[in-house]
């Protein structure tokens, strides 16, 4: 396909999530040139980490991977992974960005993946990808399926960097890839429009010791069980206990924790809701004997299909939903287990009881503070966009539009839908036809 169709011009899209990829792929399918920065050493977001996808409890890699390699194979869209967007200049039709290249230490040119370095490396530091459940090698990929397929050197937990001895990965790389003299590199390119897709964060439950977080290794948040509970997590699939290794008879979900709190953020983070019922379905097809309790506050199941999955999660698989919060969680030594005191609201009653396992469904932020353009943002810090009915893909500057999360939380459909539209505005900018915003 010609790169002809935008008067020569190329869009410049931040982040490479699902919501970034989608708009690449929308973008490079029709002609136009794609530069997808991704400040990880892979691209792939969030949803890289999650196990199974609501409401169809579809494989969420089986969808992701073929993705990810539409893009990297795309003769459309260059990909500069690990790295980071320092400064965006000028106008629409006419912005110059400086991009900084951050150095992995390997030659991406001439590694062929094949991780004999990683094997070999004798250095470890915890698996942020894992939730530092586990951990991983001072070379590493960052997941196995990772696009592009291409580890990096943790320089900060790297025994040359550190003390100047080990090059064991160097010494047995067979394409002679690893390069401890790399340098940051600053790129300059031009683009005629911008898209943010730079995601979400997550509520930090230590921030406030939400239910002892900090306290009790078997409170865990969304994210870790989502690791846990994923074939290629850190135990394979198989959920335990953080304390003692042993599998979970009894669980608890606590919702809304940090999301639509005085205390934390007001805000509803869209997914949780449907999130922990989808694990506590994950869990009860593990384990058929197991027992899981969702404490909600209300359950948003306002997307297609999301009623009837949390009414077969409720009717057919067993799971218990109690509306109240839960007042605190303390130890029951005796047991070696947590101890809940809830308020059951409709049935009017306060309970103590023990659970094996305490999930936090911890609530979406804003993932970045400070945009390398003045965006303005939201009171939650999501990205403002100038109409949020007619224009809800316009950021308030020109020329520079915004997809998934970083509009504010939504599931992954809807980042789709969204990433799709913000590249249709794009392309409309770059063509000169009439802007909506
Ligand atoms: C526990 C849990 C379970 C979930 N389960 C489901 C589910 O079953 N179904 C569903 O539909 N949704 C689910 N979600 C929500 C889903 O994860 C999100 O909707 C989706 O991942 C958002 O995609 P995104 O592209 O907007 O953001 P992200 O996935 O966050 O991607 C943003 C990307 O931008 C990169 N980035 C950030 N800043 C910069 C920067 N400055 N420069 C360059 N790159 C940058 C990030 O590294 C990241 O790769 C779940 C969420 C959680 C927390």
């Amino acid at each position: 396909m010609n790169i002809s169709n935008a008067n020569g011009q190329s869009v410049l899209i931040v982040g490479g999530g699902i919501a970034g990829m989608q708009a690449a792929l929308d973008l490079a399918d029709q002609g136009i040139k794609v530069y997808l920065v991704e400040k990880l050493p892979s691209i792939g977001g969030r949803m890289a980490q999650l196990d199974k996808t609501f409401p169809t409890l579809d494989c969420s890699s089986c969808i992701l991977t073929p993705k990810m390699v539409d893009v990297a194979r795309h003769k459309n869209i260059e990909l500069l992974t690990y790295s980071e967007v320092q400064e965006i200049k000028g106008r629409p039709g006419n912005f110059t960005i400086q991009i900084l290249k951050k150095p992995r230490y390997v030659n991406i040119d001439t590694c062929n993946g094949c991780g004999i370095c990683v094997a070999k490396c004798p250095k470890k530091a915890p698996n942020e990808f894992n939730m530092g459940i586990d951990d991983r090698k001072a070379i590493y990929f960052l997941f196995p399926q990772a696009v592009p397929l291409v580890p990096v050197i943790d320089s900060d937990n790297c025994i040359y960097f550190l003390r100047g001895k080990c090059r064991a990965c160097k010494k047995h790389c067979p394409t002679h890839s690893i390069n401890f003299e790399q340098q940051p590199e600053i790129v300059e390119i031009h683009a005629g429009a911008v898209i943010f897709a730079t995601g979400f964060g997550l509520y930090d439950p230590s921030k406030n010791n939400d239910y002892e977080y900090n306290v009790f290794p078997d409170v865990i948040t969304s994210l870790e069980l989502e690791r846990l509970v994923s074939s290629t997590g850190p135990t394979e699939g198989h959920v335990v206990r953080p304390s003692n290794g042993e599998e979970p008879r009894k669980v608890a979900f606590i919702l809304c924790v940090g999301s639509r709190s005085q205390k934390a953020n007001y805000w509803c983070s869209r997914f949780c809701c449907m999130a922990s019922i989808k694990q506590a379905i994950l869990l009860k097809e593990h384990y058929p004997n197991i027992e899981c309790t969702i404490f909600y506050m209300d359950i948003r199941a306002f997307g297609k299909g999301f009623q009837e999955f949390y009414e077969r999660a409720r009717a057919e698989l067993g799971i218990r939903f109690i509306k109240g919060r839960v007042g605190s969680v303390k130890e029951n030594p005796e047991k070696e287990n947590l101890l809940l005191r809830y308020e059951h609201v409709e049935a009017g009653y306060v309970r103590e009881e023990d659970f094996d396992l305490v999930v936090l469904a911890v609530g979406a932020e804003n993932a970045l503070h400070e945009y390398p353009v003045p965006l303005e943002l939201d009171d939650d810090g999501f990205i403002t966009t100038k109409d949020r009915y007619l224009a809800p893909v316009y950021t308030t500057v020109e020329g520079i539009f915004v997809a998934g999360t970083a509009e504010g939380p939504k599931d992954i459909p809807d980042c789709v839908v969204q990433a799709g539209a913000a590249a249709m505005e794009a392309s409309i900018l770059l063509m000169g036809g009439k802007q909506n915003g």
